[in-house]
């Protein structure tokens, strides 16, 4: 039997690979930047198994002129990118309707709950679980109006099952001593943590399951074709054959899809972090803030400040006036922060109704899909895993797939 075939080694290829190995498969990983280089490089490293609901939601008919016009806001759109994204941008708004939006954030729910189950096998690894820190995140409000506007969607979580504890100034500045004393309102998520170098642990990933025979080509796929017996994959000009191939390439991922009959309108939300070097003993836990839309993570390195959504594609250009207000806006909740030492750009892969995809091609059964988790790769990287070994095992899943379908579109 020829080896399985996943293309793409972000946390979505690794947690695939790590789960078609525990069932014995052989597995070649393709990625010509190697391990954990895209989205996955630089994200905040929370494990949000609370984070339900998704970007598109009935706030932003509210919140999006302003978003688009104010310098402070964390939401930005490239305006020359937008004839491209217009029909993204429309199912993007007609997803943020309240039928719709409650529909994907029930969806993500579902499978944000199984999401600490499906790392349980990966931190089951001392050298693995040496890289998660246990420190539940906090989500900040630096007015008592923005905390109220967020209110309803805080009850949806509740009734989705989510646990967290709002708290006030006090019991903030109590947990969190160095933050200055701006934010009126927090919650606490339950049970949530985070990694302390996600690089890192993808790294360690990597080489527990290289030792174990896991296969890493350093090249570029440029075709996944389909055939009666398996798939090929065509990489650098040659045809190599697999039985299934696994397509877990992020926000590059439409055109492979498309390949195999299926048209999913996938983008990128572009965020970007700042990191402060040697700063980590400053907070003990990841601190958002939610009107800035960023997390300060105290990781291995530094802080890392990350976050912020910008609408503009693929360009490598780096927005300064969103890395500024990175840094402004985190010296301003962390007066203690001194200067950043380097920045990121990276990109989200993201569909109009936040939802990932996960599941089969339409071509053929063995094409299976796992792209597309917005802000929650790190956080759903597990419990996808888990579910690609399924569909290549004809198990059944843990849960209905069907909202995950490519051809929901
Ligand atoms: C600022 C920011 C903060 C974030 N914070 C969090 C967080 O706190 N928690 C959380 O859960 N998520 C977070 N995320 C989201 C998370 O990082 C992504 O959802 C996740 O990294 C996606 O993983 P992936 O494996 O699907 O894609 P990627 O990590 O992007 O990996 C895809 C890989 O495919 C490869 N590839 C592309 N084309 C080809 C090809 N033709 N052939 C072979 N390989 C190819 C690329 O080189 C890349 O390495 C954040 C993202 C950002 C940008």
């Amino acid at each position: 039997m020829p080896d399985i075939a996943i293309v793409g080694a972000g946390f979505i290829g690794l947690a695939s690979a790590a789960a078609l190995m525990r069932d014995g498969h052989r597995v070649t990983l393709f990625d010509p930047s190697g391990v954990g280089q895209g989205a996955s490089f630089g994200n905040a490293g929370t494990f949000a198994h609370y984070a339900c609901i998704p970007v598109n939601n009935p706030s932003v008919f509210r919140d999006l002129p302003r978003f688009l016009l104010s310098k402070n806001s964390p939401f930005r759109l490239r305006w020359q990118y937008l004839p491209h994204l217009a029909p993204w941008l429309v199912r993007f708004m007609v997803s943020s309707l309240p039928r719709r939006y409650e529909a994907s954030a029930g969806a993500l729910a579902a499978l944000l709950a199984l999401a600490q189950e499906g790392y349980a096998p990966l931190l089951a690894d001392p050298e693995l679980a040496r890289f998660v820190r246990p420190r539940e995140c906090l989500y900040l409000y630096s007015n008592a109006a923005s905390f109220d506007a967020a209110g309803a969607a805080l009850d949806l979580r509740r009734q989705l099952g989510v646990a967290f504890d709002v708290l006030a100034g006090a019991d903030i500045r109590g947990l969190e001593p160095s933050l200055a004393p701006i934010f009126e309102r927090g919650v606490l998520f339950s049970d949530s943590w985070h990694f302390s170098d996600p690089r890192g642990f993808l790294q360690a990933l990597y080489e527990r399951l290289a030792a174990q025979g896991l296969a890493l080509d350093h090249s570029a796929v440029s075709v996944v074709q389909p055939s009666a017996d398996g798939v090929r994959l065509k990489v650098n000009g040659a045809a190599r054959p697999f039985s299934h191939v696994v397509i877990a390439t992020g926000a590059h991922s439409a055109q492979f899809a498309r390949q195999c009959g299926d048209v999913v309108p996938l983008d990128t939300e572009r965020g970007y972090h700042v990191r402060y070097p040697g700063a980590q003993q400053l907070i003990s836990r990841p601190v958002g803030w939610a009107e800035r839309g960023f997390y300060m993570t105290p990781m291995s390195d530094g802080i890392r400040v990350a976050g912020t959504v910008e609408l503009g594609g693929f360009s490598d250009t780096r927005n300064r006036s969103l890395l500024d207000l990175l840094t402004f806006s985190s010296k301003r909740a962390l007066p203690a922060l001194d200067t950043p030492d380097s920045s990121w750009l990276g990109f989200r892969p993201t569909l109009p109704d936040g939802l990932p995809v996960l599941g089969r091609s339409r071509a053929s059964d063995r094409v299976i899909y796992a792209f597309g988790h917005q802000h929650l790769g790190l956080t759903l990287a597990g419990v996808s895993g888990r579910i690609v070994a399924d569909l290549i095992a004809r198990r059944e899943p843990p849960l209905d797939l069907a909202p995950y379908a490519a051809t929901r579109f």
